[in-house]
């Protein structure tokens, strides 16, 4: 992919539950610096981010900065509390601020959940190009789901979380699920962990005909046709830890879903080429990385940054 020579230097940080990675970068092909940095305390990660930035920024103009964090996040740039973590169970990280610091560089800083972000670049650079609304999905230590409608995040009193959606169980299941909030949500059947409690051992080491795989098949079936049904998306790109390990999972929900959705509504559009609809992200892993270059770049297409540097205060 050619480099227009007017694409803006932008830096990046993805914030996950376990690592951040930091990005200087004008889009996938064109990655000037890269650093990780293991999510720690807040003070101790956001601290060691803000160095490498500085560092960075001796050498290099960026014009904008892209937050992508984990969440839940607060996103209303007209309310105090805009970027910061709100009600999560992560300990020591519940009312953070994630852009406090990035508005100290004076560049505008856009922000969104990483799977929103991932979803954006899937859409600005990778297999959703093209497409007005399609969602992004990490199956992965949780479920998220980044559904972008004609363009744009979801967005109301804060972002959709419809890896929480609670579905059907298959039947005869009793399993109470993993979920800390909602037990036996998608996410509490199907992630990573709920798998790994259920099965007793890591979703990485379960064979491919372990009955725990029937339940996972069967939520996110569950959680695809009541996206289907509610952001009509064009395609479904699945990625994450166990999205992308278990290469058996993507076959096994595109039959389910054609039989969960049996011929209703947009259902035959999706059967012309279901193996476009649902597929894994042409990014692969690095969707989540470039979502935080995604939104710094989106950052600079938008008048948005005037409100949200104002707004940005300390979190409650
Ligand atoms: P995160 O969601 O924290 O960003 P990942 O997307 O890598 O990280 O997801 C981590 C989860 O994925 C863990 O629960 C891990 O057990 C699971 N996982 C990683 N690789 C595989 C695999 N090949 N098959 C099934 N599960 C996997
Ligand atoms: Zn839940």
């Amino acid at each position: 992919m050619a480099v227009p020579e007017e694409a803006p230097l932008v830096a990046g940080i993805e914030l996950g539950g376990t690592k951040c990675v930091v990005l200087l970068a004008t889009g996938p092909d064109d990655i000037r610096a890269e650093a990780r940095i293991a999510t720690t305390t807040p003070q101790e990660t956001l601290d060691a981010i803000e160095d490498r930035l500085r560092e960075w920024r001796i050498k290099h103009r960026f014009q904008a900065i892209g937050v992508a964090g984990f969440g839940p996040l607060a996103l209303d740039p007209r309310r105090p509390d805009y970027g910061c973590i709100v009600n999560t169970p992560k300990p020591g990280w519940d009312g953070t601020s994630l852009i406090q610091r990035a508005l100290r560089f004076g560049v505008p800083v856009g922000l969104d959940t990483d799977v929103n972000a991932a979803a954006l670049a899937e859409g600005r650079w990778g297999g959703a190009q093209g497409l007005q609304s399609w969602a992004y999905v990490t199956v992965g230590t949780g479920i998220g789901v980044g559904a972008i409608v004609e363009g744009r995040p979801i967005r109301g009193l804060g972002h959709a979380e419809l890896g929480h959606l609670r579905v059907p169980r298959l039947k005869g299941r009793s399993w109470p699920g993993a979920c800390p909030y909602h037990g036996d949500c998608v996410e509490g059947i199907a992630s990573g962990p709920a798998i790994a409690i259920q099965a007793g051992f890591p979703a990485e080491s379960l064979s491919r005909t372990d009955p725990v795989w029937d339940d996972v098949v069967h939520a996110l079936t569950g959680c695809f046709h009541n996206l289907v049904l509610t952001t009509a998306p064009e395609r479904i790109l699945i990625g994450g830890g166990v999205g992308l390990g278990q290469p058996h999972l993507i076959p096994r929900i595109r039959k389910a879903l054609a039989e969960s959705l049996n011929g209703y509504a947009v259902a035959p559009r999706i059967a012309e080429d279901i193996e476009a609809f649902l597929a894994h992200p042409s990014l692969g892993n690095r969707a989540g990385p470039l979502g935080s270059i995604a939104l710094a770049l989106g950052s600079l297409a938008t008048v948005e940054a005037a409100p949200i540097l104002r707004s940005a205060q300390a979190c409650a």
